[in-house]
């Protein structure tokens, strides 16, 4: 199936008489008839469900469709973004081991690495999205367990050379991890590029509609977790805490991964997507690819029309010609990268606070990728933890407006910058 129709019809496929729409099992639990039963599910020797913290039917369906669109092997769904990113990252690292990062990512998933896996033992390299293949290298030391980035990061907007990480991650024996929000299976594939892992925030163009919040992560199958058995422990060594079972060995490398993040990390920290928030996530990957089009066109002219404007001082958005990153964008977007654009007002901190003011429209929100028009100044929001430094490495610059392009009609939208450009 091509993309279309697998945001359309994948994952769940009714038999004779069944429910068209994915049905919302709002069970915490599930009946057996005898205790070996599910005796069996516990031992991971049968596949079932017994409780909601671990499994779900609605949550699997969804799961399913998403690791269908990435064309991975397995997927689960989380209860956030931030839960997805950690879960991946944890279920390969601890305490000792060090990960290395692009610098140009989401502010949360940035505190996550650099502040609370710090404090749990866990050290990081962040590296510039423009690091050369030496630099990159130069990072790495023998205990890094993961190499991270987000395929268009947010808010920068930088496009990561996907490839180019992935090559070096294998070159040292550990997974890329791609946080793919911003730009969707419908936009990219990271996996055909190399990268092992992927994550999503699913609050963003995935629910596309601010309704719930959610994340996934997606498992390549292709890491080979046995040729790196002394890394990975977690994975090649017997799991005493759940009865001896070796994760790599069981389930192979198409199911290790989802399977050991289920089994342990949803097991014992329980950030478990709701079946009500899974269904509604479904209703939005059923539109994605229409959507997605539909933002990208827009985003696009919204750009093109910063870009001309006499009080824009710059623009970041890789489908502009002369955006750094447009080459990356030409090889890893060909479809078009996605409706967020940010820049910067010529006028500074204060022209960028006027304009928000102005603006009729587009709302004022810590949210991107919603149907409706939104935007924000994450110097004075989202990234208000750091310092000036930091915020310049992270490309957030204090005078920078994100404006997430919704659906509208372009005319409309156009018109309202207009209205608050001319108020700056
Ligand atoms: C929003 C976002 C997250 C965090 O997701 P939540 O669902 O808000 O927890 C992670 N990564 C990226 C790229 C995001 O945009």
């Amino acid at each position: 199936m091509k993309t279309n129709t697998i945001c359309v019809q994948g994952g769940y496929t009714p038999g004779n008489g069944e429910p068209r729409q994915i049905p919302i099992v709002q069970s915490t639990t599930f009946k057996y008839d005898t205790s070996e039963d599910m005796g069996k599910l516990f031992d991971l020797e049968a596949s079932g469900y017994f409780y909601t913290r671990l499994q779900n039917p609605t949550n699997d369906y969804v799961a399913a469709k998403i690791a269908q669109l990435e064309g991975g092997t397995a997927a689960m769904l989380t209860s956030s973004g931030q839960a997805a990113n950690f879960f991946a990252l944890f279920n390969i690292c601890e305490n000792g081991d060090h990960i290395v990062s692009s610098s140009s990512i989401y502010g949360g998933t940035f505190n996550l690495i650099s502040v609370t896996m710090k404090r749990m033992g866990i050290d990081v390299t962040f590296v510039p999205p423009t690091a050369t293949e030496e630099e990159l290298n130069a990072a790495f030391r023998p205990n890094t367990k993961a190499m991270f980035g987000e395929t268009i990061a947010n808010p920068a907007l930088t496009v990561l050379d996907i490839e180019l990480f992935a090559k070096v991650a294998h070159a040292h024996g550990v997974p890329l991890i791609v946080d793919n929000t911003f730009a969707t299976p419908v936009g990219c594939r990271p996996f055909e590029w190399g990268a092992d892992i992927v994550t999503h925030s699913t609050t963003k163009y995935m629910d596309g509609h601010g309704a719930g919040v959610g994340g996934a992560i997606v498992d390549s199958g292709k890491f080979d977790w046995m040729a790196h058995a002394d890394k990975y422990p977690g994975l090649t060594t017997p799991d005493e805490s759940y009865h001896g079972i070796t994760y790599a060995e069981r389930f192979g490398n198409e199911g290790a991964f989802i399977t050991k993040c289920t089994a342990q990390l949803m097991r014992d920290l329980g950030s478990i997507q709701s079946p009500q928030n899974a269904f509604l996530l479904n209703l939005g990957l059923e539109s994605l690819h229409v959507r997605m089009k539909r933002h990208c066109e827009n985003g696009q002219a919204v750009a093109e029309y910063l870009n001309a404007h006499p009080k824009v001082a710059y623009v970041n958005y890789c489908g502009l010609p002369d955006d750094p990153y447009h080459a990356l964008a030409e090889k890893y977007l060909p479809n078009g990268s996605c409706g967020v654009v940010s820049f910067g007002l010529a006028g500074g901190r204060e022209a960028a606070s006027v304009f928000m003011k102005s603006l009729k429209l587009a709302a004022i929100e810590t949210h991107v990728a919603d149907a409706r028009t939104c935007c924000l100044n994450p110097a004075s929001s989202t990234h208000r933890q750091m310092t000036d430094e930091q915020l310049k490495e992270a490309g957030v610059p204090a005078e920078l407006v994100r404006i997430s392009i919704g659906l509208e009609d372009i005319e409309d939208l156009i018109a309202d910058l207009a209205q608050a450009l001319d108020q700056c």
